[in-house]
């Protein structure tokens, strides 16, 4: 229960893509990505939802049934996801999204969590044969303009 950290529960290709950007970061950067999230289930998709929509006293019965730890009325004030029903078919419902934290500090600079980028970046150029015929690329989440997700990388279709 909980937030899941496994990689090995990430489609085979993305595992290899997430393995590559945590070196990547390591080498070049000097960075610790460290793995906040891999596949996700619905109960914990419920509970995120929850938060910033419905009463704190709600979202927290939902996150301890996840067996997430509990927020506080600060927590609970904005919206974390768009997202009400896990998709089996995309991101972190399929495996196919993993959030990482620079250092594990939720709190890095602009320049620590735009690593993840430069990463996501360096792997669409090592994985372009395998991404091809995937028929796929990846994408970070810090460059979405609207619902801006920075520790979130996702290997999306059809593109
Ligand atoms: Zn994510």
């Amino acid at each position: 229960m909980g937030l899941n950290r496994n990689l090995d529960d990430l489609q085979p290709l993305f595992k290899k893509i997430i393995i590559y950007i945590i070196e990547q970061a390591k080498e070049k950067y000097n960075i610790d990505l460290k793995v906040n999230e891999t596949k996700r289930s619905q109960e914990i998709q419920t509970a995120y939802f929850a938060q910033g929509r419905q009463s704190l006293i709600i979202v927290n019965q939902l996150r301890e049934k996840a067996g997430l730890y509990t927020i506080n009325d600060k927590d609970n004030q904005k919206t974390i996801t768009r997202v009400e029903n896990i998709n089996t078919e995309v991101s972190h419902g399929a495996g196919l999204a993993c959030d990482v934290v620079p250092n594990g500090n939720w709190s890095s600079s602009p320049l620590d969590w735009a690593v993840i980028g430069k990463c996501v970046v360096l792997a669409n150029g090592k994985f372009v044969n395998e991404l091809r015929e995937f028929k796929g690329k990846v994408i970070w989440g810090g460059n979405w303009s609207k619902f801006t997700d920075k520790p979130h990388i996702e290997l999306e279709k059809g593109v």
